[in-house]
């Protein structure tokens, strides 16, 4: 099984051989959810990792187990199937993903401190410069 093939198909290779500043580049696909296409939030939409680092939010993991679609202690990845425990039976326990949280939060930030970035457009990429998150 090929790990977040669904995801980026084209941009893996690049990612790899790529710096660390490749890694702060996520593109708005990146920020939402596979399973039900709604933004990641840093509150109830929290983006978890399973143990095959698939990402799904938090309400469809919540939902998953609530549908009986999966075990309350062990998730099934709907990507790929791979099993991962969850801490005392509950999802919020799971693991965020934190590059992901970072990102929304610094946007959060910038978008609340208004100025920059009003003009809206611009590219399909959420670039974090190192020097703005000091
Ligand atoms: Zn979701
Ligand atoms: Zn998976």
């Amino acid at each position: 099984m090929s790990l977040l093939k669904e995801a980026e198909p084209g941009r893996e290779m690049e990612a790899k051989v790529q710096t660390w500043a490749q890694s702060l580049v996520y593109t708005l696909e990146e920020l939402e959810c596979k399973i039900c296409y709604n933004r990641y939030d840093t509150r109830s939409r929290k983006p978890k990792v399973l143990g095959c680092l698939h990402r799904v939010c938090a309400k469809c993991l919540k939902k998953m187990v609530d549908m009986g679609e999966s075990s309350p202690s062990v998730i099934s990845c709907p990507f790929c199937r791979h099993e991962t425990n969850v801490p005392d039976e509950e999802v919020w326990l799971m693991e965020d993903d934190r590059h992901i949280l970072g990102v929304l939060s610094w946007q959060d930030r910038a978008r609340r401190g208004g100025g920059g970035g009003g003009g809206g457009g611009g590219g399909r990429e959420v670039v974090l410069n190192p020097s703005s998150l000091t």
